[in-house]
């Protein structure tokens, strides 16, 4: 079977690698010569090309560049599809990509795979990224079942959990576990650096450890990503940092109240419901 991988970055790569050494054939196409370049170089593709006519002959095609490119790139891409080819993509909102692309090419089934790291681009490529992570397909009442099942096998064979739901319960999810910590991590770096006394900044930045090093992980990764979150899943990360707001303003009242016991409860039952986090 042929595999394409569009857009040759940090997940593009990382699959086409995986996805190669499993015996796939795959095509990679990537905006810039040199990255097509690295690929092949590296052995993450058997061939590649910054043209889009390279996914002729591909069964099977997973667009992987960043969201707001998803769209026009499948619009550039339809010419050259064979009629059976199946699309799918990785983008971490599924929503409004799904819907997009569905009018587009409605061989299409949406998915994301619940990997990454801080880093970007194929340099950031590794092998072995999705294994035991959770892999989502999102196929609506219109998408074709074939679509469905091959997507599926192939994300399964990367060693990936699939999950399947409706786009718009990902997006509602997602927002909770994936979006909301990343602007609650990037405010917890930016409420650090609001010290006005430099000397107690530099302090903190010598003292931080493993607890620093956890929470503010995800705030500190790839800024692009952290708007694309935002522009295309507005509304349900809105929800979400109101929630959190609210308990934040709880705790603040907890604390200026001295209500020790009802600070300790609310530790108590966090502590408790965390363990219901599947990686935790
Ligand atoms: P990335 O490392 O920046 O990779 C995207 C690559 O796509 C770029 O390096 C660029 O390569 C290429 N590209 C950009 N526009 C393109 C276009 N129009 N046509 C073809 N190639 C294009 O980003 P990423 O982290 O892999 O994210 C890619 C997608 O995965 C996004 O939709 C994101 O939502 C999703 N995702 C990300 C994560 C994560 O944690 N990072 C996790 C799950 C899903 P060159 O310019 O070098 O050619």
């Amino acid at each position: 079977m042929n595999i394409g991988i569009v857009g040759l970055g940090l997940i593009g790569g990382s699959m086409a690698w995986d996805l190669r050494s499993l015996g796939f054939h795959v095509l990679g196409v990537s905006t810039r010569e040199q990255t097509c370049e690295k690929a092949i170089a590296k052995g993450i593709v058997d061939d590649a090309s910054v043209n889009l006519s390279l996914m002729a002959t591909a069964d099977v095609i997973f667009i992987c560049t960043p969201i707001a490119a998803i769209a026009p790139t499948v619009e550039q891409l339809v010419p050259y599809l064979s009629s059976t080819a199946i699309l799918t993509d990785v983008g971490s909102v599924k929503a409004p990509v799904v819907k997009a692309i569905s009018e587009l090419w409605p061989n299409f089934v949406g998915g994301h795979p619940m990997a990454g790291s801080t880093q970007s681009g194929i340099g950031a490529a590794m092998r072995d990224l999705f294994v035991g992570r959770p892999y989502v397909i999102t196929p609506t009442e219109t998408t074709p079942t074939l679509a469905v099942d091959r997507v599926e096998e192939i994300a399964r064979s990367l060693g990936s959990h699939i999950y399947r739901c409706h786009p718009a319960d990902h997006d509602r999810a997602v927002a909770w576990i994936s979006h909301l910590p990343v602007m609650v991590s990037a405010s917890l770096i930016a409420a650090c650096m609001s010290e006005v006394d430099p000397d107690i900044v530099s302090l903190a930045q010598h003292l931080a450890s493993s607890g620093f090093r956890d929470t503010s992980r995800v705030g500190g990764g790839n800024p692009e990503l952290g708007v694309m979150m935002a522009k295309y899943n507005r509304q349900e990360l809105l929800r979400s940092l109101h929630s959190y707001r609210q308990h934040l303003d709880r705790f603040i009242n907890d604390i200026e109240q001295e209500s020790w016991e009802v600070l300790q409860q609310n530790l108590e039952q966090n502590q408790q419901n965390r363990k219901n986090f599947k990686s935790c």
